[in-house]
């Protein structure tokens, strides 16, 4: 597929990175001219990918192979994003995508980012192996909502 615009960022896995990353992602989507409304719901969906990579992909990890790809792509409206790390991986993606699964009850998580990525973005796909990482691809359409382009 032609896209007319890419990006990509890679950090290690640290919690300050995670609102570099939205920072980056939102000022890259801004050449769509979204609302606030589709801004604030790539953040969301963005900031719920990432935390996952550093909270359950990469827990404690910090070798300096802790590393997270983020990377976007422009076609017409579509806007694409993909969360990829190289972490623990996961067993059962079908599970883990099902509102209120968590592995980390206990701590401060509801088990809600996966519902929350499918709830603001149109499209989302997680691929992930044991061992190896896990890959999340989202879309969504920009500019549904603006009224001079109806
Ligand atoms: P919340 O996002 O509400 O704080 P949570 O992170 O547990 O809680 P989800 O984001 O929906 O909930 O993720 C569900 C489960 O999928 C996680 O508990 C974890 O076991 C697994 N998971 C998600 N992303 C990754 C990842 N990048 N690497 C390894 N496991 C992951
Ligand atoms: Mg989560």
């Amino acid at each position: 597929m032609q896209y007319e615009n890419e990006m990509k960022l890679e950090f290690v896995s640290r919690s300050a990175n995670e609102s570099f990353a939205r920072v980056a992602v939102a000022a890259f989507l801004s050449q769509l001219n979204p609302t606030l409304e589709e801004v604030a719901d790539v953040k969301t969906a963005l900031s719920e990918a990432v935390t996952n990579c550093i909270v359950h992909g990469y827990g404690d990890r910090k070798d300096g192979k802790d590393l997270i790809v983020v990377e976007c792509k422009v076609s017409g409206r579509e806007l694409y994003v993909s969360v990829i790390d190289q972490g623990c991986g996961i067993e059962n993606v079908e599970q883990a995508m099902e509102p209120l699964f968590t592995t980390k009850p206990d701590s401060e998580r509801c088990g809600m980012g996966f519902a929350f990525m499918e709830a603001f973005m149109d499209e989302i796909s997680v691929t992930s192996k044991v061992g190896e990482g896990t890959r999340v691809d989202m879309k969504k359409i920009i500019g549904r909502g603006n009224k001079f382009d109806q």
